[in-house]
């Protein structure tokens, strides 16, 4: 099948409720009617603050900002006060609404990545990632934690959240698994209208915004979760039949439930990039399933069409995107579209058709009406009836995976609590948390919440135990059980794809540490915390108790009303979470065959013991069950962390074509490469060379050039495989060409 559909009638029907009425249309075609050509355009382009200035919106009237997942309000690489958003917020708002020459005022649209609440702002409440949420399998939960993400993020200014993220993982190498709520389709389907109606309020409310809602965006269209290797942006091979089962099963039920907007994929479906894709934009969600919102693009999304670049794409919007995600591109991208629009290549009848859906858009959201009484009360960040919902999120997404009978933990027994997750913000919010890697957050940008440790604490000490946290499992009196917190450190999107499953390959760091403790006589209770299943086989035989606890937010203190009983050892409350995501029998079981005949894992979707329903399980295999042709890929990539992510910036995986030399090593996989320079485009304008040296080292060379520079200074990584490396860049300059070398 694809990369164009077979027939639109195959896919589900849907229809965007109440989003067409006479009163809007009237409204929204008298403006139209004193719009300029340029204004209309701007309507069509989204910029970041990191790069647009409110001034900027004289000369160049942008229908929409965004916060990137990096992109602070005002300056530093730390998120700003709450006050700072709302002045940011505001400021653009009042350009915007400024009289227009030849035109007329349009207000902005703000759009976030508020994906697990509103998590750009400190202080605010961060929910468990999505990936926890499915293992609750809880919908009416999801429309209360859409409500609260919505309330936090209106308060603070933006009027949009990026999200629901409907990708249906297959693949669990895939750096965004955590996104998704599941790979199952059916749990993706369950919740999607859910969290539509949370963040935006019941289908037909008049002016969401002074209602505390936001509007939502549905994403990926179409196939995020499916690329082949799970690699991130990368290509989505499955028939049409597949796409609608499995990739398409949110949407349906996101637009019945209203949603405004809907974000197209950087993926692309057999060979083709979403954002060009009319067949899918135009024929199936648009006319089929019936949106009449609007279609945005993802981060410069439309530069990955062969033949367009970040500043000048036509093919995009003649596809049907309506409003192009260009943070950086803006500028060119306006007039490059404005000329395009002039010399005929893009038809007045598209950029009306979009500008229309765009109006009709504001209109209900109620950017109209510039009273916004909620605006501002940023109060309601934090507030203790939103971090109970956490809280109850929290503890639904734990997943029991083994208890041989350590738990419940006796609340009056000595408890050591230890691991790097222990008392970790970081590690228990992961990704998409204050900046866009989710990395290096202090626990006191977390004012709002409550780490592991600290809950486990609180627990033990209301009864007569002692907790003491410990940094590597030393311990001057022998503790009654340890509770070891470890897992995966934060990533987000390419970032995170990995190439097996193994957890911590080569470094077995947790393990060594569960060991210690089990050696020293001490019954250990793993909490794993992770953004995906992963091959744990030696963490599990080395635990008495081992939890699932993916990236379960600012109120991971929870975990210890499950796992602390009373005084007596009787549970407080039991273990719900079933597993939303199948969990891994070898390092090498991910690809792509979820759910399909043979497929044999270790615990299957729906697995999860409890108090009620207890359980062991046997000793397991520590064979990582990896094939040796593993070793023939390596991703390597290069993306801008602060203050923005730059053009050129995004991944690639190299195949190797001979082996030669072994594998694998002791402590570090052997990266092996073509013999001779292998070249990589980089999409949208950098090259990577590999390249082996006559005494047989391999040296990376990335040449770049720069298409676009970010404003102030750059800090790019590279990781490939278990190679890993930071380069330091300081200020890039537009044409700036150069290499790195590891
Ligand atoms: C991600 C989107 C996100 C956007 C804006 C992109 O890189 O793919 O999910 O909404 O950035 O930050």
């Amino acid at each position: 099948g694809g990369p164009t559909v077979a027939d639109p009638a195959k896919w589900p029907k849907a229809a965007s409720p109440g989003l067409v009425d006479p009163g809007t249309e009237k409204f929204v075609s008298d403006l139209m009617a004193k719009m300029t050509l340029e204004q209309k355009v701007g309507q069509m382009i989204q910029g970041d603050i990191a790069s647009v200035k409110p001034e900027d919106l004289r000369k160049y009237p942008l229908g929409s900002i965004l916060a990137g997942g990096n992109s602070p309000p005002l300056s530093g690489n730390d998120r700003s006060p709450q006050s700072d958003w709302v002045a940011t917020a505001r400021a653009f708002r009042a350009v915007a609404m400024e009289p227009h020459p030849g035109g007329t005022p349009i207000p902005l649209i703000f759009g976030v990545d508020a994906v697990h609440g509103n998590n750009n702002v400190i202080g605010a409440v961060i929910f468990p990632h999505n990936i926890g949420l499915g293992a609750a399998n809880d919908p009416a939960l999801i429309r209360r934690i859409g409500e609260a993400t919505a309330a936090e993020t209106a308060a603070a200014g933006p009027d949009w959240a990026f999200g629901p993220t409907l990708a249906v993982p297959q693949d669990d190498r895939w750096g965004r698994s955590y996104e998704g709520y599941s790979e199952d389709p059916a749990i993706v389907r369950s919740y999607a209208g859910e969290m539509v109606r949370g963040l935006q309020g019941e289908p037909n409310t008049a002016n969401r915004i002074q209602k505390g809602h936001v509007a939502s965006s549905a994403k990926h269209f179409l196939g995020d979760g499916g690329t082949f290797n799970g690699v991130d942006q990368g290509d989505t091979r499955v028939s049409e039949d597949e796409l609608i089962a499995i990739h398409g099963a949110g949407y349906p039920g996101a637009i019945d439930a209203g949603t405004l907007t809907v974000m197209a994929s950087y993926n692309s479906w057999n060979g083709a990039k979403m954002h060009g894709n009319k067949s899918l934009l135009t024929d199936v969600l648009k006319g089929r399933m019936g949106f009449q919102g609007f279609v945005v693009g993802d981060w410069n999304g439309h530069g990955q069409i062969p033949g367009c670049t970040p500043t000048d794409c036509a093919a995009t919007f003649n596809a049907g995107l309506d409003m192009a995600m260009a943070p950086d591109s803006w500028k060119g991208l306006f007039d490059s579209t404005v000329k395009h629009v002039r010399d005929g290549t893009i038809p007045m009848a598209r950029i009306d058709d979009a500008v229309r859906r765009i109006l009709r858009v504001k209109v209900k959201l109620g950017l109209f009406d510039p009273a916004r009484p909620l605006e501002g009360k940023t109060g309601v960040l934090g507030s203790a009836e939103h971090r109970a919902i956490a809280r109850q999120a929290a503890v639904e997404s734990l997943v029991l995976l083994k208890n041989s009978g350590v738990l419940p933990v006796k609340a009056s027994a000595r408890v050591l609590v230890t691991g790097p997750g222990a008392d970790s913000m970081g590690m228990q919010t992961g990704g998409w948390t204050l900046s866009w890697q989710g990395d290096g957050n202090g626990n006191e940008l977390f004012p709002n919440g409550e780490t592991i440790f600290a809950g486990v604490k609180k627990a033990v000490e209301a009864a007569g135990g002692t907790a003491t946290l410990s940094a590597d499992g030393s311990f001057t009196s022998q503790p009654d059980v340890a509770i070891v917190v470890f897992g995966e450190q934060p990533y987000a999107e390419m970032r995170g794809d990995i190439r097996t499953l193994e957890f911590q390959p080569g470094d077995k760091q947790a393990l060594g540490l569960l060991k210690k403790l089990k050696n020293a006589g001490v019954p250990v209770v793993s909490v794993f915390l992770s953004g995906r299943p992963l091959w744990t086989n030696p963490e599990l035989n080395a635990s008495d108790a081992f939890v699932a606890a993916w990236l379960p937010g600012s109120e991971g203190g929870a975990v210890a009303d499950v796992l602390v009983g009373d005084a007596a050892g009787k549970p407080r409350a039991d273990f719900k979470g079933r597993l939303s995501f199948s969990w891994p029998k070898t390092a090498g079981q991910f690809a792509n065959n979820k759910g399909k005949p043979g497929y044999d894992p270790l615990f299957a979707l729906g697995y999860g013991l409890s108090y009620a329903r207890g359980g062991d399980v046997p000793t397991l295999s520590e064979e990582a069950g990896l094939d040796p042709s593993l070793g023939n890929t390596s991703t390597f990539f290069a993306k801008g962390v602060t203050p923005a992510p730059f053009s050129f910036a995004t991944d690639s995986r190299v195949t190797r074509k001979t082996v030669d030399g072994p594998q694998t090593q002791e402590g570090a996989q052997q990266l092996a490469w073509p013999n001779g320079p292998a070249t990589l485009r980089i999409g949208g304008g950098g090259e990577l060379d590999l390249t082996r040296e006559a005494n047989g080292d391999l040296s990376l060379q990335i040449n770049y050039r720069v298409d676009r520079a970010p404003a102030g200074k750059v800090q790019l990584s590279m990781d490939g495989g278990n190679t890993k490396g930071g380069i330091d860049a300081t200020s890039l300059f537009t044409g700036q060409t150069g290499t790195w070398r590891t």
